[in-house]
């Protein structure tokens, strides 16, 4: 079967390798050349995307901002999953809020700006300090300001104004001002949803940003009564989206864990880089899972093989050796060109229980910088002590 992805980078990439052993033939949509390429090796193939889409059985997406013309192309087909409406709700926030809103899951309160009297009312109701994000094209904390001073309110208004001015009827701006959510941790939860409308869900994932990066992911096996309370929340949440949008595909949620009780951050329409540990500690990885929904095969199975960690590598272009002797780690690597910051590739570890995961991510941790690979040994050593 031949699968159209939109997007050519590492999330296609990971897509193309789960999907060999099914027979399933991933090939990429690269929108910023508007060429098909190898998702692995980036070769360029000769079809435009027209013809892609008429040898495809299946199209799907690895990123939300996709251009429109790109879906108007890929619509009609009746072809694509998880479907033109769900990719533009993931890629703007204020749909999102919106969706959120009809469907009654907590989110962090909000106020779209426009123009500089809802930046006043903004701060009037929800309060100082406010977390603002572009409604289109953030990602990885890009397109984002903390105002925590009124001070700066002129300041950071000239700033959202050029972003605003940006836009045009085609490409709409919009602003969104958040209250500054005090939560106690961010987690995720990844599932897929298949054709009759059947759910494979997950582990919750507790996810650790460093300056708006997603930098380690840890998903314990856990029985306590909070994990078990915080994992049907979260359930909750994706079966009333998922249904809401007849989704088909996987499906990321970000959430805030404020005192026990979830709050929505935001959705991803795709597989997510807080769900890369599947690759390991599943038999069944999110891109195998996205795979089989969209190709219209039985869902695998989401259960864990044990606790499991994924630790980003952002702008590094080697592994150190040590890393890869420690048993249970393996590394996966994008093949980009280097940039400081840049996702280029991750680390999977995979443990018996939390005590020998937490010992894991000790022993990689002498190896790896810190400044580079940010709170591993620190959450190596909450796993070892059971907190
Ligand atoms: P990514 O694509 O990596 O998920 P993003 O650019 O889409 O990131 P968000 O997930 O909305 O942006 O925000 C990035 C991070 O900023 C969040 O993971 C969280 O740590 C922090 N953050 C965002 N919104 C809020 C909020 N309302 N209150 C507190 N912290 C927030
Ligand atoms: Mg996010």
């Amino acid at each position: 079967m031949k699968i159209v992805v939109l997007g050519a980078g590492q999330l296609a990439r990971m897509m193309s390798l789960a999907g060999a052993p099914l027979d399933l033939n991933v090939v990429a949509y690269d929108v910023r050349s508007a060429r098909m390429v190898h998702p692995l090796t980036q070769e360029v193939f000769p079809w435009d995307l027209a013809q892609a889409i008429e040898k495809a059985d299946v199209i799907t997406a690895e990123f939300e901002h996709i251009p429109d013309p790109v879906l108007e192309a890929c619509s009609p087909s009746g072809k694509f999953c998880p479907g033109t409406t769900a990719i533009k709700t993931g890629g703007d926030r204020r749909l999102e809020k919106t969706l959120l809103d009809k469907l009654a899951i907590p989110c962090a309160p909000y106020q779209l700006i426009t123009a500089q009297e809802h930046l006043n009312q903004g701060i009037n109701q929800l309060g100082l300090p406010l977390v603002i994000k572009t409604c289109q094209a953030g990602y990885d904390g890009k397109g984002q300001w903390r105002l925590t001073a009124d001070s700066d309110r002129d300041q950071l208004w000239s700033q959202m104004q050029a972003f605003l001015a940006s836009g045009s009827v085609d490409t709409p701006r919009t602003i969104i001002a958040e209250k500054m959510i005090p939560f106690q941790r961010e987690v995720s939860v990844i599932g897929a949803r298949d054709r009759s409308g059947k759910v494979a869900i997950y582990p919750v994932t507790e996810n650790h940003h460093t300056n708006g990066v997603l930098t380690l992911s840890i998903a314990k096996k856990e029985a306590k009564k909070e994990a078990v309370d915080i994992q049907a929340q979260a359930e909750a949440a994706f079966f009333k989206l998922t249904s809401a949008m007849d989704y088909v595909g996987v499906l990321a949620i970000e959430f805030f864990d404020v005192q026990g009780k979830l709050m929505v951050n935001e959705i991803a329409p795709r597989v997510h880089n807080s769900g890369h540990w599947t690759q390991q500690g599943t038999l069944c990885s999110q891109f195998e899972n996205h795979l089989r929904a969209v190709a219209g095969l039985p869902l695998g199975t989401t259960r864990m093989l044990g606790p499991s960690a994924m630790v980003n590598v952002l702008g590094e272009t080697f592994i150190p050796t040590g890393v890869l002797m420690t048993p249970g780690v393996t590394s996966h690597w994008y093949g980009k060109a280097c940039r400081p910051g840049r996702k280029m590739g991750h680390i999977n570890i995979v443990a018996e229980n939390e005590k020998a995961l937490g010992e894991k991510l000790i022993a990689i941790a002498q190896y790896l910088p810190e400044e580079s690979y940010p709170g591993v040994a620190r959450h190596g050593q909450y796993l070892v002590e059971g907190v």
